[in-house]
C-alpha cells in the first residue's frame, strides 16, 4: 500500500471505537491507520476495508492534515457520522476499489466484510 503504514492496539483508534461503538475500527491520520480492535491481519484481509482506508489516506493528501481534520470534524457536526462527506466518498470508494487491494483473492462475501460504523 503506497506509504501508509499499519498502526495496532492504537489509543487514539480505540477512543474512536468507544465513540462510535464498534467492535473494531480503523482510523487514518495522514499516511497512518490505526487499528482498534482487529489486527493487521484481519484488516488487509477485506480488501472493501482497505480501499475504504485508503480513500481517506488521499483525502488526507489532497486536503493537508489539518484541513482534512477540520472538514472531517465539521461535516461529523452538522451530518454526523454516517453521512460526513468524507466518509461517504469512501464507503463509495470502498466498493470501486477494493478489487485493487484483493491481492489475487475472491472478494469477501457480505457476512465476511468489516461493517461500517453508524452511529456517532
Ligand atoms: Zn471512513
Amino acid at each position: 500500500m503506497k506509504s501508509s503504514r499499519i498502526i495496532e492496539n492504537s489509543p487514539l483508534a480505540r477512543i474512536a471505537r468507544l465513540k462510535l461503538h464498534a467492535g473494531s475500527v480503523a482510523m487514518v491520520l495522514g499516511h497512518s491507520i490505526h487499528l482498534s480492535g482487529a489486527t493487521r491481519e484481519q484488516f488487509l484481509s477485506d480488501p472493501y476495508w482497505v480501499a475504504h482506508e485508503m480513500e481517506h489516506v488521499r483525502q488526507f493528501e489532497q486536503y493537508g492534515y489539518f484541513g482534512f481534520l477540520w472538514r472531517y470534524l465539521v461535516g461529523w457536526a452538522r451530518h454526523g457520522y454516517y453521512n460526513i462527506p468524507f466518509e461517504v466518498a469512501a464507503r463509495e470508494a470502498g466498493e470501486r476499489d477494493a478489487v485493487l487491494y484483493a491481492r489475487g483473492q475472491p472478494l469477501p462475501g457480505p457476512e465476511a466484510r468489516h461493517p461500517t460504523p453508524k452511529a456517532g
